[in-house]
């Protein structure tokens, strides 16, 4: 995400003064992620078990293959109870039936899911909306709901390695949710008088369909959408399908590549559907709303050179297609939903359209584990849009971390890694978290930092990382010392004195 105030905690005075010191014309904002870290085995879920207190034996033998119910969280350090235990997600099949005045949808989600141990009953994350039915492996099953908790007990118990597929239909009005990490916006399905568009960093994806919400339990995604004829359609992945009948316009989506909920994305507007194709055949296609058709054009115009650059130090584009679909109207932030980016009118600047496409890489493809280690997604995001800005419109990245250092000097500034859920989007996880990669390139060198940087990327395309795991690549590619240098970034209260510059201001892509 990036937001035009990223500065959360801090005056709004002092926010706008930020803004213009750094030039941005549009400040930076901070966007969601939600990397829960926690990972379903981590839970204990033993508590619930009547198999682990050494009972079993005396129990009735009808009794023993019951299972029992799964954790109704996986314990994310800021979201304890986002996600569920006792099941891995495969794959999502969302079909949504639209009306979007006044704003309606009639929904049916179908989840092939295995089991992690042997189940009773299971949880969803759902927010509002009316569940009609659920089914588990085509039979009826009970459900219960309580606040964004939807618990289900199949009609037998589910055994530990089973795949099961499970099917909720359920219509309503979706409505986007407050979230604590979030305070500058409510987050999840948004319809702006009949524009629908999602904005789920980082809990937001309950408000419009059913999941396992935390970005550890990632899958495959088709999403069907149907529309009145009269209005655009668009979703995260490929098009594979579209039909039109009684003036209704159905469109199908494959996302055929691990996807976190929070990233998943649906669109509803009058847009004009854009195509390019890169040199190397990758699909670029933006929507563009028809009344600002042509500034916006202009300023997507730059999206296949900034997917080769960061291509050019991460390594290949993850997805099958790229694109924006860019919002008519101000909406102060942009968010790097998978494949299909949402900007708007005042976050399509260079830097923003840039941020959000290095998310593709990271923070998409590779995923924290917990979302207090956001740092990893948006102060690489930050670090590699200065790279960007530096090997493309000659900006100083010197001066831009001379810029980022004097802000976190600021005596209320906190360290990435000491972020309370209330900060999940502050400065320091996009501006101190780039100062900590710059420190690093200083100290290692550019060859080397390259190295790091793609090999931290390479070791969990399509999954998720933390920041333990991208000291462990520091220790082994540099050393102790460049690990510990990145720690007292990462969490010392008193910021390290700024790195001397980078002489000459460098170009990783030129470096031998
Ligand atoms: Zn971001």
């Amino acid at each position: 995400m990036f937001g035009n105030d990223i500065v959360m905690g801090l005056p709004m005075s002092k926010q706008k003064r930020t803004a213009n010191r750094f030039g941005l014309g549009v400040a930076a904002l901070a966007v969601l992620v939600a990397g829960a870290c926690v990972v379903e085995g981590k839970v204990d879920e033993g508590e619930n078990d009547p198999l682990r207190d050494g009972t079993a034996s005396s129990l009735p033998a009808a009794v023993a293959p019951s299972g029992y119910p799964g954790a109704p969280g996986l314990g994310d350090s800021f979201y304890p109870q986002l996600g569920n235990g006792g099941y891995d997600v495969l794959h999502y099949a969302i079909q949504l039936d639209v009306d979007p005045i006044p704003n309606t949808i009639q929904a049916q989600t179908t989840i092939i899911a295995a089991a992690t141990q042997d189940l009773s009953a299971f949880n969803l994350d759902l927010a509002g909306l009316t569940v009609e039915s659920v089914l588990v492996n085509d039979n009826d099953a009970e459900f219960s709901r309580q606040d964004t908790e939807l618990t289900i007990t199949p009609d037998a118990t589910l055994l530990q390695g089973e795949e099961f597929s499970t099917k909720v239909t359920y219509s309503g009005s979706p409505m986007p949710l407050s979230d604590p990490g979030v305070p500058f916006s409510e987050i999840g399905w948004h319809n702006r008088e009949g524009l629908i568009y999602t904005a789920s960093e980082p809990s937001g994806s309950m408000s419009w369909f059913p999941s396992n919400n935390h970005p550890t339990d990632k899958a495959t995604f088709e999403i069907q959408i149907t529309v009145p004829s009269t209005f655009t359609a668009a979703a995260s992945g490929v098009l594979v399908n579209e039909t039109q009948s009684a003036r209704r316009t159905t469109t199908t989506w494959q996302m055929d590549d691990p996807m976190a909920t929070y990233l998943t994305a649906v669109y509803v507007g009058d847009f004009e559907r854009v195509e390019n194709r890169q040199a190397d055949g990758l699909l670029i296609r933006d929507y563009v709303p028809r009344e600002h058709f042509d500034v916006v054009v202009d300023a997507l115009a730059e999206t296949p050179q900034m997917i080769e650059y960061f291509e050019g130090i991460l390594g290949p584009y993850p997805y099958a297609v790229y694109g924006s679909v860019v919002m008519p109207f101000p909406l102060g932030y942009a968010l790097e939903n998978q494949t299909l980016s949402l900007p708007a009118l005042d976050t399509i600047d260079p830097l923003i359209v840039a941020h959000e496409i290095s998310h593709q890489w990271i923070g998409n493809s590779s995923t924290v584990d917990d979302w207090s280690e956001i740092w990893l997604h948006e102060g690489f995001a930050t670090y590699l849009t200065s790279m960007y800005l530096a090997e493309h419109h000659g900006q100083d990245i010197n001066e831009d971390m001379r810029r980022n250092y004097a802000f976190m000097s600021e005596p209320a500034a906190v360290a990435p890694q000491q972020i309370s859920q209330g900060q999940l989007f502050d400065a320091s996880v996009y501006l101190r978290g780039a100062l900590t990669l710059h420190a690093l390139r200083q100290f290692v060198g550019d060859d080397l930092f390259t190295t790091i940087l793609r090999t931290h990327y390479q070791q969990s395309i399509n999954a998720n990382t933390n920041t333990a795991e991208f000291l462990a690549i520091v220790r082994r590619l540099a050393n102790q010392e460049a690990a510990d240098l990145v720690e007292q970034w990462l969490n010392n209260a008193l910021m390290p004195p700024l790195p001397p510059p980078l002489t000459p201001p460098p170009n990783l892509n030129q470096s031998p």
